[in-house]
């Protein structure tokens, strides 16, 4: 997706020599517009997939997320990183460690969000190693929900995340794919759509 590359390109930080700081419009602020643009270019390329909801995980992937499900008129969900007393039904758990904060937590989704006939769509800001993804892949294969796919704004091409979501079966639509930093730059692969 061109726009999101440009927007890459100008706002992007590169950080040592495997991560991308954009948080003046993905990550910490967020660009709306850009992911409204997000948004309808994911529901475009999963239009004739029966989408009935999609699922993403805390923090980041939420504003995205939100903004795919607009487009494809249907709920989203949010997987949570930390319970609360408010959450006493029956939850889904995964346990994920986290690429950026170097830490496993359990994340969860309220049983009563997912059923078997759901056809979900997942959405996540980055993708690195893929193990925010496969988490939401185990909770959602508890219910018997079908996965249509799984949709990353930024994928980090270089790490491992896509050849394991790949080799589990799942397709993967990626809107921007870096293949590497080099000097600082970002230098890109061909994007998925
Ligand atoms: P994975 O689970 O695929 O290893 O990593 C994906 C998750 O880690 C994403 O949900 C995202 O929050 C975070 N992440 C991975 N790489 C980066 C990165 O380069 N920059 C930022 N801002 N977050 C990242």
């Amino acid at each position: 997706m061109q726009l999101l590359e440009e927007r890459i390109k100008a706002d992007g930080r590169v950080l040592g020599d495997s991560v991308l700081k954009v948080d003046n419009f993905l990550t910490h602020q967020v660009d709306y517009k850009l992911m409204k643009e997000i948004g309808k270019q994911f529901a475009e390329t999963f239009a004739d997939a029966g989408i009935t909801k999609v699922v993403t995980i805390e923090a980041s992937g939420i504003a995205p997320a939100v903004y795919v499900a607009e487009a494809l008129d249907v709920p989203m969900i949010f997987a949570k990183k930390s319970k609360n007393i408010t959450m006493n039904e029956e939850l889904l758990t995964a346990e994920v460690y986290s690429f950026t904060k170097q830490i496993t937590s359990t994340v969860s989704i309220s049983r009563k969000f997912l059923s078997p006939d759901d056809k979900v769509l997942i959405i996540d800001d980055f993708l690195a190693n893929g193990q925010a993804a496969l988490g939401l892949i185990k909770i959602i294969k508890e219910v018997g929900a079908d996965i249509e796919g799984v949709g990353i704004v930024i994928e980090k091409s270089f790490q491992d995340g896509r050849k394991s979501l790949e080799d589990a079966g799942y397709k993967v639509v990626s809107l921007a794919r870096v293949a590497k930093f080099e000097d600082g730059q970002v230098v890109f692969a061909q994007a998925d759509a």
